[in-house]
């Protein structure tokens, strides 16, 4: 099958969250099932110079000014370049400038993008044509009504996946003349959204089928309180059985303790003993206490409201207090850096607290594999990679019961530690109490070492592999394309 992925991150060239990962290891492994998946991105800096060589495919003039489109490879993946200078050739992030404002002229970069996905299909590469266009986040929603917009001369499917629909891509009204969409689509049945354009609307309204990125995700964006507005859209969607939720996966090629080269020491779930090493040289690396009677809790993660990392460090203190240590990775509010900063400084904390502010992929993995407990205390989590790679590396999860953390994370109730289930610890109500009692089951579950290592044996039996989730979305093409 062709298919084509349209997106504006790519792991490892380019990344911001987890998005990044999925289109890394999608692609990837429906090439490795024998199908001719590619990926249709702007050539921001770190993808032009990550995928070379690469041949001219067309050099045309668009309502966004002149582009080039040229095709590469990137670990067997066919990557299609949309070069335009002008738009994309801006370092860092892909959506905004270092002081953080998005670039004023976004409605074009992203329609630009999505337009020429659906010129794809109308034959722009005279060699290739995908049958079907698979659209990430709101970068790629606006591809769904271009496709819309030429279903009577190419019938071609499309799928939207939503990985957050905090982020939606609302412009400007005025600015649709500038898009070379057919005006009627500026509608409420369309992708008007409270008198904006609203580019993730495209995608829900537009698309054959959209994704959530995790089952209970996919029910939770049926209630206004996840749903920002656009829960009334999804239960139709939903209802015509066009929404479902399908679970990211994890790239085993990448976080996989068994071969990890970039952590201390490579270890499995029968010699977890080598596990501890890599904890060692964590404790070592940020002069921490060296210990292994202190469990070490640790946070991997974007610094923003979403996370509900604030519960963390309302607790941290008593955390501490209990013995236990304490390791942050992470980057974003400026309130939330500064004040873990504060906690790591005071004497009292000395030897038993690290805080990393910055974006550090080989850092993410020595702490993903030296810490024993990692901490995801979300207020909504569309899937959540964390936790699925603290579960693989045997760091038992902490987290808040929603999205793609409930459907991922067992509980270490007596029950489920007596029927062999268990493989984290889950809280219900996300407020601080609650997320108290889990850090008790954690604490208590440390005095039991025994029992602690069956837990992570069980977390670490889990498969969360890209091929089963990849299986689901293809069978999902089929019934589309009937
Ligand atoms: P989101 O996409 O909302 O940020 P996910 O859990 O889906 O959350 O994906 C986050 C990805 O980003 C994971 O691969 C995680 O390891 C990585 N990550 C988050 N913060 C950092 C950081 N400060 N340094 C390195 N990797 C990070």
């Amino acid at each position: 099958m062709k298919i084509l992925h349209v997106c504006a991150e790519f792991y490892p060239l380019l990344k911001t969250g987890g998005l990044a990962d999925v289109t890394g290891a999608l692609p990837k492994a429906q090439v490795e099932q024998g199908h001719d998946a590619r990926i249709l991105i702007p050539a921001f800096p770190a993808i032009k110079a990550g995928v070379t060589p690469t041949d001219l495919v067309r050099e045309f003039d668009s309502f966004a000014g002149r582009v080039t489109l040229r095709y590469g490879h990137y670990e067997g993946v066919g990557i299609y370049l949309l070069d335009a200078p002008h738009l994309y050739d801006r370092p860092g992030s892909p959506y905004h400038d270092s002081y953080q404002h998005a670039y004023a002229d976004n409605h074009i970069r992203f329609a630009l993008l999505s337009w020429v996905a659906a010129e794809m299909v109308a034959g722009l590469d005279a060699f290739w044509r995908p049958e079907l266009v698979h659209c990430h986040d709101w970068h790629a929603g606006l591809a769904c009504a271009y496709l819309m917009a030429k279903k009577a001369d190419y019938p071609v499917k499309s799928v939207f996946t939503i990985h957050n629909l905090a982020y939606q891509g609302n412009f400007a009204a005025y600015h649709l003349p500038e898009l070379q969409l057919p005006y009627h689509y500026f509608d409420p049945n369309g992708l008007e959204f409270y008198g904006q354009l609203s580019y993730l609307k495209a995608g829900l309204f537009y698309a054959d089928q959209i994704t959530a990125v995790s089952p209970t995700y996919a029910q939770e964006i049926l209630q206004p309180e996840y749903a920002y507005g656009f829960e009334g859209l999804l239960r139709d969607r939903y209802h015509q059985g066009r929404l479902k939720g399908i679970l990211n996966g994890i790239d085993e090629a990448i976080w996989d303790p068994r071969q990890d080269k970039l952590i201390e020491q490579r270890y499995n779930k029968r010699n977890l003993k080598s596990k501890i090493e890599n904890k060692a040289a964590l404790q070592a690396e940020f002069n921490l206490t060296m210990s292994n009677r202190q469990p070490l809790f640790a946070v991997v993660s974007r610094l923003v409201y979403q996370k509900g990392l604030d519960l963390v460090l309302a607790r941290l203190p008593a955390i501490l207090a209990s013995g236990a240590q304490f390791i942050l990775l992470g980057s974003g509010d400026d309130n939330l850096q500064q004040a873990f900063e504060q906690l790591s400084q005071q004497p009292e904390n000395q030897g038993n607290i690290a805080i990393h502010l910055g974006y550090n992929e080989a850092l993410s993995h020595r702490i993903i594999a030296g810490a024993d407990v990692l901490m995801v205390p979300s207020r909504f989590e569309p899937c959540g990679l964390t936790q699925l790679y603290a579960l693989k590396y045997g760091t038992l999860p902490l987290v808040h019961h929603t999205g793609g953390l409930a459907d991922t994370v067992i509980d270490s109730s007596e029950d489920n530690i007596s029927n062999k289930s268990a493989t984290g610890f889950v809280f219900y109500d996300c407020k601080v109490d609650a997320m108290q009692l889990a850090i008790d089951r954690a604490g208590q579950l440390w005095q039991n070492q025994r029992s602690w290592r069956q837990v992570q044996q069980q977390a670490m039996s889990k498969n969360f592999s890209w091929h089963e989730s990849a299986k689901q979305y293809l069978a999902l093409y089929h019934t589309l394309l009937g």
